[in-house]
Formats: structure tokens, sequence, C-alpha cells
């Protein structure tokens, strides 16, 4: 057990980061709904015959230890789960009260919950509102979209119980964003996504995450059954295997869905939506390190904590085999700081194909998350079968990035001018009046005037027909 908890931030380890992120999961994978293709819902099987909620003295021990682990001057409290809210709103007025206890004068804390929304009430927004908490809201679009796999345990769906709660926390003005997860039912609708966000939900601040369910010959069968215990046979979800269920989102499709969204935002809405993967891209173009670990070099500072204390190196990779202790018996930052977790975070970068290494985008991508990194790279003179490494969604990011290149060039330009990257929005419309110019002067066979080098009946010239078509 800890002794003196006091860790102080003078006597932390030398290798210490300034700070580090942890997901606590107070009821673990335990949820009310049984999203198909959340593979979370199987962790469950990690903790057979746990009651899985987290103990007060555990909660006491984590907050201690997560406030005294920071030389930073902001601690992030971050809940997630599993469902967070079915512990009840006592147990984070518990975190509160241990917040106060602990944090040293200067320092701030700020508390953030990752919810599904359907046990949201009007005392819990006050509750959010109250204490300043940043709620991620998860909502995969409109009604048949989100419903197409975000379900409860009897199969029902949670479109309006979704919608009510954005609404609760919009009358009382709580600080929310929507996370929508891309998959094989709203894959090809980005902008009807994107636009019933921005238009309907009225929010402005959106993340989009890929759903890649892995999984091997054996399993994907049962895997594609879905993960919840509402199936009674289903298997413990690992990274193992190079195939994925029919839910997942294609590489292909996660390209052309950032990219449709990213081509309205850049028109219409930079400095009034932030859509969170374009902030971290611009990031990359003005040279800052990424804020997402994603696309950073390296990673291995944020952690999740289980029900019962274990620490893992990531959220995912809750697996045996990357637990790194119990925070009750082990000092948490001991834990981030171990030589066994920066390995963990350095084989981001150090496991890299050189495929990845010569590409022109990666100083944006880094070869994504390891997670993904499941196939093969293309063959080549020195790997005749291809480097193993490369990341599933390598083909959508690829052409992602390098179809952002011009108007992120141009916002961090304007950034390091000082002045409003949103600027963008007049430079774009300006090039598409020059474009729509240009192309209405082009003849069908003429080099097209957006300068892939085809003939304008062979790029542009095809498209505009096919509207006239399809008018
Ligand atoms: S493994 Fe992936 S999600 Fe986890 S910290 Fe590294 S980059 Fe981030
Ligand atoms: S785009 Fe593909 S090749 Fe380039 S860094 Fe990313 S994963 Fe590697």
């Amino acid at each position: 057990m800890i002794e003196s908890a006091s860790v102080g931030t003078a006597l932390l380890p030398h290798n210490a980061p300034p700070s580090f992120h942890v997901l606590a999961k107070p009821t673990g994978a335990i949820c009310n709904l049984d999203c198909k293709y959340c593979f979370f819902l199987s962790k469950e099987m990690l903790y057979p015959g746990s009651r899985f909620r987290m103990a007060d003295d555990l909660l006491e021990q984590y907050i201690k230890q997560l406030i005294e682990g920071q030389r930073a001057q902001e601690i992030v409290v971050a809940w997630q789960g599993g469902e967070p809210t079915l512990m009840g709103l006592d147990f984070f007025k518990r975190s509160l009260a241990y917040e106060q206890k602990y944090l040293p004068p200067g320092k701030t804390i700020l508390n953030t919950i990752q919810t599904n929304g359907t046990l949201l009430d009007e005392e819990w927004c006050a509750f959010f509102k109250a204490n300043n908490f940043l709620v991620g809201l998860s909502l995969d679009g409109p009604r048949e979209l989100h419903d197409a796999y975000r379900v409860d345990k009897g199969g029902a769906p949670t479109f309006d119980k979704v919608m009510r709660a954005a609404q609760l926390l919009q009358e009382y003005s709580v600080d929310f964003n929507i996370l929508c997860t891309v998959h094989a039912a709203n894959q090809n609708q980005p902008l009807e996504v994107y636009r019933f966000f921005r238009d309907e939900v009225k929010t402005q601040y959106i993340q989009f995450i890929p759903i890649i369910e892995r999984a091997t010959p054996e399993l994907l069968p049962i895997a594609n059954e879905g993960w919840g215990d509402a199936h009674h046979v289903r298997p413990l979800y690992v990274l193992d295997g190079s195939l994925v269920t029919d839910r997942s989102v294609t590489s292909e499709a996660w390209g052309d869905f950032l990219m449709a969204v990213f081509d309205e935002w850049v028109r219409h809405d930079v400095g009034d939506v932030f859509v969170q993967m374009f902030d971290a891209a611009l990031a990359s173009w003005v040279g800052l390190p990424s804020s997402l670990c994603i696309f950073a070099e390296t990673c291995g500072n944020a952690l999740a904590l289980e029900h019962n204390g274990d620490l893992y190196s990531c959220d995912h990779f809750v697996e045996p085999k990357f637990k790194l202790g119990n925070i009750k018996q082990d000092l948490m930052i001991e834990l981030v700081a171990s030589e066994r977790q920066r390995a963990f975070g350095n084989a981001k970068r150090d496991t890299l194909p050189k495929y990845c290494r010569e590409c022109a985008v990666k100083f944006a991508c880094h070869g994504e998350c390891p997670r993904n990194r499941f196939i093969r790279t293309p063959p080549s003179a020195e790997y005749p079968n291809g480097e193993e490494g490369l990341n599933y969604l390598c083909a959508g990011y690829k052409a992602f990035f390098t179809h952002i290149d011009e108007p992120m060039r141009f916002m961090a330009r304007e950034l390091q001018l000082n002045r409003a990257p949103s600027n963008v929005r007049r430079y774009m419309a300006e090039k598409d009046a020059s474009f729509a110019r240009a192309f209405a002067q082009a003849g069908r066979n003429d080099p097209c005037p957006c300068g892939s080098g085809r003939k304008v009946k062979h790029c542009h010239g095809k498209t505009a027909q096919y509207h006239e078509r399809s008018k």
C-alpha cells in the first residue's frame, strides 16, 4: 500500500511527463446501452464477479495521486465508461470534494465526462453547469444514422433521449461537444451528419472518431453479431486480426468523409465551428506538436484507469498484457513514468514502416494510432511482400491530408501574421469563383482548370454533366 501518499512535484520521477491524461472508468465497461459496434462492452469479461463500481477510498486515492503527479498548471479529471453517469450524482460530488481537499494553491482542475446522455436530467445539467464540467455527448447524426447501431439493451433506438439531453445541456448553458463515431451506416453521409450537428443540434464543437473493429477469420462471424451482453456468445475484444466487422468504416470512406466535411467547414464555418481533427491538423501545419495523441510522433501520456484501480497503457489497450499495475499498490506517477510505459509511447515512432517514414504527410499523420496498424504496405523493391504495421486508415488519411494542404497552408500563414485563420473562407470563395470562370470558358477537350492534368470531359466536366443529369 502507499504510505505517505504525498509525492509533491519536487519528488516526481525524473522521467515523469509534464502532464498526463487518464480516462477513468468508474463503472468499468458497464453501460445501459448496447451499441452494436462497442467492443468495449466485452471488457466486462476481464473482471468476472465484479460489482463494477469504483469504491470511495479508491476515488480519493485516485484524485490525490492524479493531482500530485502533475507538473502542469491545469489538471484534467476525465470520466468515461462504460457509462459513468450510472454511478449517480453523489459519486461526482464526492470527487469534487476530494479535488478541493488535494488541489494545491495556484492550480486548476477541469472536469470532463463522456456520456451517452440517456440518463441526463435537470439535476445532472445543473450540476455540470455549477461545476464547469465539459460534457462529451455521443451522437452519430440524424435519427436513422444514429439509431442504426446506438440502441439500448432491448435493441430500442436512443435518438430521442440523446436529443433531449442535448436540449437540456443547452438550456443549462453547459459546455458540451458532440462525439460522432463514423461507421458503415453514416460513412457515406458526411454533409448530412455535419450539417445536422451544425444547424439542428447547433453545437460548435464536434469530434469524429472512426469505428474499426478488428477480428481474426475465426472470430469475425461472432464479432459481426455485436459485443453486448445480449449476445450469448461473445468474444473478449483484443487487438488481433487484420479483418474488420461489417460495421467498420472503410479507409477510403473515412478519407472521403473528412474531405467532404472539411470542404464545407473551410468555406463556411472556420472560426464558428470547431472540428477537433481540423484544429489538430492546423497545429501540424503551423509546426506545433499535435494536440491529438493519434497524430503525435510519440504517445504514452493518455492512460486508462479501471473501476478497481488497474491502470492500462491506453484506453484502446485495456488488455491484460497492457496492464501497468494497480494504483492501490503502486504510485500512479511511477507507472506513468515507468520504462514500460515510455517504451509503449515511443513504439509509436519506432515501429513506423519505411513507407510512412518517407510519406509526404507524415508531419501531420505520424502513422496515426498503433491500434489501427494492422495492414501491410504496398510491395516495393525492398519489401516485395510489403512491410507490416501500416495503418488500416492510411489511404483515407493520405487523401485527406493531401487534400487540405492548400487551405491549411493559408490558415497557418494567417496565424503567423497574427491574422484570423477564418480569412480562409474569403480565400476559398475567391478561388471557387475563379475556378467557375475558368471552367465556364474551357472546352470539353481542354485541360481541366482544377489542375488535375486531365481533360475537362474526364474530370470536372464529367461531374458537371452528372449534376445536370441528376437535377
Ligand atoms: S495508442 Fe493510440 S490512442 Fe493510445 S495514446 Fe497512443 S496514439 Fe493515443
Ligand atoms: S498517410 Fe499513410 S503512409 Fe503517410 S504517415 Fe499516414 S499512415 Fe503512414
